[in-house]
């Protein structure tokens, strides 16, 4: 079934998510106004699947059942699925300008799915049964799951078990015939409350004296015990002011992450994908991570598309799009945008096909592909900051423009006033040039930002993790053998 995002929202409100803001418990979170954007940016990945137009980007057959279901329930069957999976991220950025959440789960299926074939066969445990039954019901359902991977992690110089406080990492504190109990919390945690599931998996590799943190299961996200506290965003609160819907730049999305707290929660023997392999948490972590880097090769990129259209209307609105300069920035924010985009469809292009049968990407160039990320994102918000002007973050706000008290001496009014000074070209109004550069303030420093320049650094491992995967993948030793060979060198 394809749920249409009317649906999905009608669907939240069964939930009985426990989350708190400001400190309270939000007895409404679906209606909430800082919430809401987030919920109807959800949405979106919900509504394109019935756009006959975006089909075959934002659906595919399931392996599973043979139905169709909205991609981001789908278990990547070849290097098509894996290219279309970036596309269609690429899409959603496009038309959300914002993170859209669903991302997560969709790689943590992935990787779960593979990585528990592995487990199996090395100790005969039936995880990936469990998760193929999970996934059915999920694809059934079309469900957004959140793919939660992050811990806290306390004191990073000490293992999970050795933490003054065990529940910095998710772990095992009661084992049962009929389940597990588990205790911890995920950190930036990514469209976790707008999430009726969610999939956990341990945050890093694992040693024997840490199996208790080995663990990785599914659960609903209202589950006895679960509660998320909401993290706020630069210039949130204007989403709780009355008639300042410019002020938000961007009109109907958002994005959402928050701490997600497991106070000792129960979990059913079905829904457990490992539970103390610890040998086999270090696969799961990077098979996650390499998808999710692969990830930001598509979202970022769509993000981008919408920041680098606001910067060349800002410079035709100020009356400057045919500076040379000006031409230049856009020609180089349009670069580095695609360069990523380059390195998301290279990795997905070279992936292969794991021993479960679905499709990894190809680790070294998605690693790349996020190192890259971590970069270029700043250069274009930079350069769009560059074309706006200082009027972007200098500009008085939409009630100023709306105001009728009278300010000047022939009676004009503040809007009278600030229309007349804040004027560019004859191209646009006064009030379209407010729009596109509260856009790009939103998106280069206010709530967007969260979602495309601060998590383009830290969003699917920080920028020395990929660092370390490009060492550990880019087979040195095999480079110093062709420069021998050419140099001559025979030992
Ligand atoms: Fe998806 Fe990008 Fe958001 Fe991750 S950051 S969930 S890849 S939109
Ligand atoms: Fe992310």
């Amino acid at each position: 079934m394809l749920m249409t995002g009317a649906q999905y929202i009608e669907s939240l409100r069964k939930m009985k998510t426990r989350v708190y803001m400001f400190g309270e418990l939000v007895e409404n979170w679906v209606d909430h106004p800082i919430i809401r954007p987030s919920i109807d940016c959800v949405a979106m990945t919900y509504d394109l699947a019935h756009d006959p137009e975006y089909a075959d980007l934002m659906t595919a057959t399931s392996n599973l059942t043979g139905e169709t279901v909205n991609r981001f329930c789908h278990l990547h069957q070849s290097t098509d699925d894996l290219r279309k999976k970036v596309k269609m991220q690429r899409l959603l950025g496009q038309k959300t300008a914002s993170c859209f959440q669903r991302c997560v789960g969709m790689d943590a299926f992935n990787a779960v799915f593979s990585t528990t074939y592995e487990i199996d066969q090395k100790y005969g445990t039936a995880y990936h049964e469990n998760f193929k039954n999970f996934m059915i019901e999920v694809q059934n359902n079309d469900w957004i799951v959140d793919g939660a991977m992050t811990d806290p992690k306390g004191d990073r110089g000490l293992a999970p078990s050795a933490q003054r406080d065990p529940d910095l990492f998710m772990h095992i504190v009661e084992r049962r015939e009929d389940g597990i109990v588990v205790c911890g919390a995920k950190a930036h945690q990514t469209g976790t409350i707008n999430s009726p599931w969610h999939i956990i998996m341990p945050t890093q590799a694992m040693r024997e004296e840490d199996a208790d943190y080995a663990v990785s299961f599914a659960t609903p996200s209202d589950a006895d015990g679960i509660y998320m506290i909401y993290g706020r965003q630069s210039c949130d609160t204007r989403k709780l002011e009355e008639g300042a819907d410019l002020d938000l730049g961007n009109q109907k999305f958002g994005g959402q992450e928050a701490l997600v707290v497991f106070d000792h929660v129960f979990i059913p023997n079905k829904y457990i994908f490992m539970a103390g392999e610890f040998d086999f948490a270090g696969m799961m972590v990077e098979r996650f991570a390499g998808y999710h880097r692969q990830s930001y090769g598509g979202c970022k990129v769509g993000v981008g598309d919408v920041l680098i259209g606001a910067a060349a209307l800002a410079a035709e609105y100020n009356g400057a799009q045919k500076a040379s300069h000006i031409k230049d920035k856009l020609i180089e924010m349009i670069h580095l945008n695609e360069t990523l985009y380059c390195c998301g469809i290279a990795c997905s292009a070279e992936g292969y096909p794991t021993a479960a049968g679905n499709y990894q990407i190809d680790l070294l160039l998605a690693n790349v592909c996020k190192q890259n990320v971590t970069r270029f994102p700043y250069d274009i918000t930079r350069l769009a900051e560059d074309i706006a002007g200082g009027l972007m973050v200098t500009m008085p706000s939409q009630a100023d423009f709306k105001s009728d008290v009278v300010c000047g001496k022939n009676g004009e009014t503040v809007a009278e006033i600030c229309d007349k000074f804040f004027s560019g070209s004859p191209a646009c109004t006064t009030e379209e040039r407010m729009r596109v550069l509260r856009l790009i303030e939103n998106m280069c420093l206010g709530s967007a930002a969260v979602g495309y320049r601060t998590e383009s650094l830290h969003g699917a491992g920080s920028p020395q993790a990929q660092r370390i995967m490009i060492q550990r993948q880019g087979n040195l030793a095999a480079k110093k053998e062709l420069a021998k060979a050419i140099c001559g060198i025979t030992k």
